[in-house]
């Protein structure tokens, strides 16, 4: 199985744990732009990374340019023979428009963009029940990963705590802001005719089904 997909879908839509259920059933590699910046600045003798650790640490938004380039190094690897899965990428038109161009560039095309749609309140609800460890970093959900003991780790029998980007205000703000920059990338897509809308709130196994048929659909 070979496809090259997009995921899009507001913060607790569960994009990251679609794509590695998918990535272990096809072998096709879940690519998280938020993993690859987090490696990149780790490295010492990386100029790019070097460059784009500056810049965040000044607190700014890493250029269009500079994204594009360390996402096209990694679909450069070899492992994205089998296609990609991007989660986090693109976020803008110029990036979407970058994307299609390298793919162009290879003779390849984008299988689909699928969105994961969850209204504002279930994520909400799922973001706001979220609470991690502050001992070993454990994460846990009260409605969907409860501890076995009523907010205590199971591990380390601490308190877990609630981060502050999982609080009520926050997760709102977010969920706002992502319709904002999101809406002219959905638009993209849906005038190319790339575009598919899954519902997000049917359940992690019932979500994989649709996004493997949509693979197996849009492959033929
Ligand atoms: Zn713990």
């Amino acid at each position: 199985m070979m496809a090259y997909l997009v995921f899009l879908g507001p913060p607790g839509a569960g994009k990251g744990t679609y794509a590695k259920r998918i990535q272990e059933i096809t072998g096709i590699p879940h690519i998280s732009t938020g993993d690859i910046f987090r490696e990149i600045v780790k490295k010492e003798n990386d100029e790019l990374g070097k460059k784009i650790k500056e810049i965040m640490e000044r607190g700014e938004l890493v250029p269009d340019e500079l994204v594009n380039e360390v996402v096209k190094r990694r679909l450069s690897e070899k492992d994205c023979e089998k296609g990609f899965i991007l989660d986090g990428y693109p976020r803008t038109v110029a990036q979407a428009q970058f994307l299609e161009d390298f793919l162009d560039s290879q003779e390849k095309k984008i299988t689909a963009a699928i969105l994961f749609e969850v209204p504002e309140e279930v994520v909400v609800q799922r973001l706001t029940s979220r609470r991690i460890c502050p001992k070993c970093g454990r994460i846990y959900n009260l409605l969907s990963l409860p501890p076995k003991e009523d907010e205590l780790c199971d591990d380390c029998k601490v308190k877990l705590i609630q981060r502050d980007d999982d609080k009520e205000e926050t997760v709102r703000h977010r969920y706002k802001v992502y319709l904002e920059k999101t809406e002219p990338v959905i638009e993209y897509y849906e005038n190319k005719g790339l575009l598919k809308r899954v519902d997000g709130t049917i359940g992690i196994d019932n979500v994989v089904s649709k996004v493997l048929e949509i693979i197996r659909w849009s492959g033929k």
